[in-house]
């Protein structure tokens, strides 16, 4: 039987997998875009969170909900810019490619998220960068479930 990409079995023996393995296409806009274009965004790309960058680092996420609270109030949405209304650093949770899938639905769990952002972390100065290289989310880690099943 031939080795599949991603699964917790193989021939009875576990094997690690991790979270580069099962990420997506990063979807991000930058963080003076409108709350409007975000939205465009959104349905454009067919995700359900969208991340927001500044000088190409990750700053912030906004979710479905985020930006139906906006929307649903008395603001000229064309005008507010993203970063108004978005969850912001430090208080994202994020993962890294080299962790392993499990540290990944941890995080989903524990956090009631959708999604999380992969990132490369540097630091120059005292500062730290996020350069966002993928997504995971409730649906990568459902296809990882529904593989496993299927084999
Ligand atoms: P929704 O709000 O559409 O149900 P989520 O459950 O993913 O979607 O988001 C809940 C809240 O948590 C939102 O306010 C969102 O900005 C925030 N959020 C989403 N993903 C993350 C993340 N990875 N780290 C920190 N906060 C997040």
């Amino acid at each position: 039987k031939s080795k599949t990409r991603v699964g917790y079995q193989y021939e009875g023996k576990s094997e690690k997998k991790y979270i580069k393995e099962i990420m997506g296409e990063v979807v991000s806009v930058d963080s003076n875009i409108s709350v409007y274009d975000t939205i465009l965004k959104m349905f454009l790309k067919d995700v359900g969170t969208i991340f927001i960058t500044e000088n190409k680092s990750l700053t912030g996420i906004v979710s479905r909900k985020d930006l139906l609270k906006i929307a649903i109030g008395n603001t000229d949405i064309t005008k507010v810019p993203i970063s108004i209304i978005m969850t912001r650093m430090p208080n994202i949770i994020y993962c890294e490619e080299h962790e392993e899938i499990i540290v990944g639905v941890r995080k989903i769990i524990n956090h009631q998220i959708d999604s999380l952002p992969v990132v490369k972390v540097t630091e120059h100065k005292n500062k730290k960068s996020y350069k966002l290289v993928g997504r995971v989310t409730k649906t990568n880690i459902t296809k990882l479930f529904l593989e496993y099943f299927d084999k």
